[in-house]
C-alpha cells in the first residue's frame, strides 16, 4: 500500500529517458536504490516513492492524480492530452519545466524514392504511427486526410512490410530511417523530456518538497550548462577578453604574485567555451586557460 504522505514520482522504468531521469534525481540528492526490478522504489533520505512504469503511462498517472509528479517526453504527454480531449475529457496537469534530455522530433518519413512536394501529397495515404493525434493535428492544418496504421513499435518497417505508405515516428539522428530506406520529409513536433505535476490539492509539506526539488533541478541543469573559467591575462586587454567570454557575469580579477601587468580572471560562463574562442583568448595574450565543469549551483 502506498503511503499518501510521501511524494510520488513516476519515471520510465527502462528506455531512453530512464537513465537521465535517475541521474537527475540522484544529482538532486535523492538517494534511491533502483537496482531491483520493482515497480516501486523508496528514497532513503526523503519522503519520496518512485513509481517505475512505461513512459506511455506517465501522463495518465499524473493527470489522474495517482502520482504527484512525473518525467515524460512532451510527445507522449501531448498525444495523451489530445487523446483524452478526443474522448471528451478535459485533462489537467501543471507543466513544471522542460528538462535538458530526451530531445527528439516527430517526423513524417517516406521511402527514399517517394516524390515529396508538400503535405498535400500525403492526402489519403496510409501512415503508420504511434502518434495519430499529433499527426492528425498537424495534417489538419493542410486539410490533409490520411488512413492510420497504429503501431506501438517497429513503425519504421511498415512501408517495406506493405503496411503503410509512409510513417510518422520519432527521430533523433536519422540513422534508423536511413537503415530502413526512408527519408525524413516533414518535422511535425519537437520534443524534450519534461517534468509535470498533478493538478489539485497538495499538502504544504509535499509542495515544499516539490519546490525544493525544483530549485535543485534548476541548479543541476544550470551547472551542466555552465563552466568555470580561469585564465591569466594582460591587464590592458581585460575588456576584450571579457567580451569574448560567453555569458560573462562579474568576473573576479585577482592579482598575480610578482606580476605587475597581468592578472588572473575567474568566472562562471553560461556556455561552454569553444576551441576557437580559446584560440582568440590566447591571441589576445591570455595564458593558463582552464575550463572546468561545475557540479552544483545555487543562486
Ligand atoms: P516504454 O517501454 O517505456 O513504453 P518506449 O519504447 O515507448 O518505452 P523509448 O524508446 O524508451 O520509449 O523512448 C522514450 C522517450 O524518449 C520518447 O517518447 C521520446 O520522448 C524520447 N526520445 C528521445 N530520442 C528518441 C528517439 N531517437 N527515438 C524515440 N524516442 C526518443
Ligand atoms: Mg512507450
Amino acid at each position: 500500500m502506498l503511503d499518501n504522505s510521501r511524494l510520488r514520482i513516476a519515471l520510465q522504468k527502462s528506455g531512453r529517458l530512464s537513465d537521465e531521469s535517475k541521474r537527475l534525481l540522484a544529482q538532486c540528492g535523492i538517494k534511491i536504490n533502483l537496482q531491483e526490478q520493482r515497480l516501486i522504489a523508496f528514497a532513503e533520505n526523503m519522503p519520496i516513492d518512485i513509481l517505475r512504469v512505461r513512459d506511455d503511462d506517465i501522463p495518465g498517472l499524473v493527470i489522474d492524480g495517482v502520482v504527484d509528479i512525473g518525467i515524460v517526453g512532451e510527445n507522449v504527454l501531448e498525444e495523451e492530452v489530445l487523446d483524452r480531449q478526443a474522448e471528451g475529457e478535459d485533462p489537467q496537469f501543471k507543466k513544471l519545466r522542460s528538462l535538458d534530455f530526451g530531445g527528439c522530433r516527430l517526423s513524417i518519413a517516406a521511402p527514399r524514392d517517394f516524390e515529396y512536394t508538400g503535405p498535400e501529397c500525403l492526402n489519403d495515404l496510409r501512415i503508420a504511427t504511434t502518434y495519430p493525434h499529433l499527426l492528425r493535428r498537424y495534417l489538419a492544418q493542410y486539410n490533409v486526410n490520411f488512413k492510420t496504421c497504429l503501431l506501438n513499435g517497429s513503425v519504421e518497417v511498415a512501408p517495406r512490410a506493405g503496411l503503410a505508405d509512409v510513417i510518422c515516428d520519432l527521430v533523433s539522428s536519422g540513422a534508423t530511417l536511413e537503415a530502413n530506406g526512408l527519408k525524413e520529409i516533414e518535422v511535425i513536433y519537437k520534443s524534450k523530456a519534461c517534468l509535470i505535476q498533478r493538478q489539485g490539492e497538495i499538502s504544504p509539506i509535499k509542495q515544499a518538497l516539490i519546490d525544493k526539488i525544483m530549485t535543485r533541478i534548476q541548479g543541476v541543469i544550470q551547472a551542466r550548462e555552465s563552466k568555470y573559467i580561469m585564465l591569466h591575462a594582460p591587464t590592458e586587454v581585460l575588456d576584450d577578453i571579457v567580451a569574448l567570454l560567453p555569458g560573462a557575469e562579474n568576473p573576479t580579477i585577482l592579482p598575480l604574485t610578482g606580476e605587475q601587468n597581468r592578472v588572473a580572471l575567474h568566472m562562471v560562463s553560461s556556455e561552454s567555451l569553444f576551441w576557437e574562442t580559446m584560440e582568440k583568448l590566447k591571441a589576445l595574450g591570455a595564458s593558463s586557460i582552464l575550463v572546468l565543469p561545475i557540479e552544483k549551483m545555487m543562486e
